[in-house]
């Protein structure tokens, strides 16, 4: 995103501005959602000068492409964000953000903490979305899985370790007095 000058407003302590941009922010990303590329993130800020630097306020509109956590189908989704952030001129340890150098204000890594943190974790296309089945892959949302036969997971982890039970050669940690035969 373009820089953003500010030297006017830090000249009159009190005064504002709002500022419009719009611009892509790339490698918005997490594992099941991004902001593509080629989708500008639309910015309605209000600048305003403060003793500390530049207060920053407004809204982010973009659009989320995700995969459905449960069924892997892709879809969209607007989001509308709210922010409010401090760009200090002399940042301190509690500051996130500063001003560049040459005065100007680099809306970019605030935009992007603000969408960030609004990146779903685990989308889902729809909130009773069914998966898929972890038998035959099929989509449930769909009736693509004809139903399976039931057993229960656990049994299965029962047989395997009866299985490696009956493996193990004879020896084990037997009674008393055959010590001298093995090792
Ligand atoms: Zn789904
Ligand atoms: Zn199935």
């Amino acid at each position: 995103m373009r820089a953003i000058d500010v030297r006017d407003l830090l000249e009159s302590p009190g005064s504002s501005r709002t500022v419009h941009v719009e611009e892509p922010v790339p490698g918005l990303r997490t594992e099941l959602a991004d902001v593509p590329e080629d989708t500008p993130i639309a910015a309605d800020l209000t600048l305003e000068s403060v003793v500390e630097g530049i207060f920053v306020r407004g809204s982010l509109e973009g659009r989320f492409a995700m995969r459905c956590a449960r069924c892997l189908k892709t879809f969209e989704r607007d989001f509308d964000v709210e922010m409010t952030e401090l760009v200090a001129r002399e940042p301190g340890p509690d500051d996130d953000y500063a001003l560049e150098p040459d005065l100007t204000l680099d809306p970019e890594p605030i935009v992007r903490d603000a969408v960030v943190l609004e990146m779903p974790f685990s989308p889902l296309c729809r909130p009773d979305c069914l998966g898929l089945c972890e038998i035959c892959g099929g989509d449930r949302n769909l009736g693509e899985c004809p139903g399976h036969e039931v057993t229960d997971p656990r049994w299965d982890a029962l047989d395997v370790l009866l299985q490696h039970l009956e493996a193990l050669p004879d020896e084990g940690p037997s009674d008393d007095d055959d010590r001298t035969t093995t090792r």
